[in-house]
């Protein structure tokens, strides 16, 4: 018998109550991702991810109602009782969120915050076991001089060493998941290279599974082995990193792409997609990216797409094949 997945997700849907409706702002996504796996979940934003993994973890306000199935190793989780939820988060599921000062209390020193998080799993933990350990995951996380830094504050770190610290807390009792949702948004460009590699080494070392939840495409590049694509709560396209970024499917993808910094070439400009994400109380009838489809044809308003597969990936458009051909440069010149 094969094992079973680390995180299998499988129609995962959430409504939220809206004056006297309720809105659908997740709708039926799927999502998997195996030990060692880092999977990149892209979008604008209001387009679920952090939604989605809110659920996964329990933490969505009560007034949303979540439909769907979320096993973790085997085990369902989704409804869980929030006992049971609160022992999975840290333990099983580490958690790193775009601003560490969030993450971090500013009036407890860096050590005192870590060996906490180290006693909430683990009360028998003697303090000076807990102090080892702690300045043993600074270490870990590339903090230079440990011993010193874990007596210091929050606000005595730069921004990504307060990164790194987070990313310590949530490595802490060595889960098997980390969900980091835009763990470098916050950060300049050179630091953000650094995490991210601090992150690809965690993967490697602890075999993690990581869900990477981002609007940077070329933060996924780099780093993740899959990707899904959502848009207006629901997946649009999702496959093997190399195969969406080399032949996507989907002209959202493809606008993605070519709204991407840094990949252009001399001669080419980066072109954003026209217009805003549709919020989840007015979502287009047929496909959801109609209005902002370079590629719409009549059938786009009135019928949604099903998914397609295309090699290892797979797309939700009616145009696919002609979304495949579509330029992803545009010359400065030539428009
Ligand atoms: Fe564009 Fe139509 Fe494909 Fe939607 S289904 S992405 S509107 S071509
Ligand atoms: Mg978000």
């Amino acid at each position: 018998m094969t094992p079973p997945r680390l995180l299998d997700i499988r129609g995962l849907t959430i409504t939220l109550p809206q004056r006297d409706r309720r809105i659908t702002a997740v709708s039926g996504v799927d999502l998997e991702v195996e030990r060692g796996e880092i999977l990149g979940l892209v979008g604008e934003s209001g387009s679920g991810k952090s939604l989605s993994m809110l659920a996964v973890l329990g933490l969505l306000p009560r007034s949303a109602k979540v439909g769907g199935s979320v096993r973790l190793d085997g085990e369902e989780i989704l409804g869980a009782p929030e006992r049971r939820l609160r022992k999975l988060r840290g333990k099983r599921v580490g958690m790193v969120f775009q601003d560490p000062m969030t993450a971090l209390d500013p009036v407890m020193t860096v050590g005192a915050q870590l060996i906490e998080t180290l006693r909430i799993h683990e009360p028998g933990l003697s303090r000076s076991l807990a102090r080892r350990r702690a300045i043993d995951l600074l270490g870990q996380v590339a903090i230079a001089a440990p011993e010193q830094r874990i007596d210091q504050y929050p606000h005595e770190f730069s921004g990504g060493m307060r990164q790194r610290v987070v990313i310590a807390m949530a490595i802490a009792n060595d889960p098997e998941l980390l969900i980091a949702d835009e763990p470098t948004t916050a950060l300049d460009v050179t630091i953000q290279a650094q995490i991210v590699e601090l992150l690809e080494r965690l993967r490697r070392e602890r075999n993690l599974g990581l869900v990477l939840i981002t609007h940077d495409l070329g933060l996924i590049a780099g780093l993740a082995d899959k990707v899904t694509i959502l848009y207006s709560g629901a997946i649009v396209e999702r496959g093997p990193v190399f195969d969406i970024f080399a032949n996507s499917h989907h002209p959202y993808t493809r606008g993605l792409l070519r709204a991407m910094p840094g990949a252009e070439a001399e001669g080419e400009r980066l072109v954003a997609i026209p217009g805003t994400p549709p919020s989840p109380a007015s979502r287009p009838e047929g496909c959801p990216f109609h209005p902002r489809c370079r590629l719409a044809v009549p059938r786009c308003s009135a019928e949604a797409p099903a998914f397609r597969w295309f090699g290892q990936s797979m797309a939700a458009c009616h145009l696919a094949e002609e979304a495949a051909r579509m330029e992803l440069r545009e010359t400065a010149h030539g428009v």
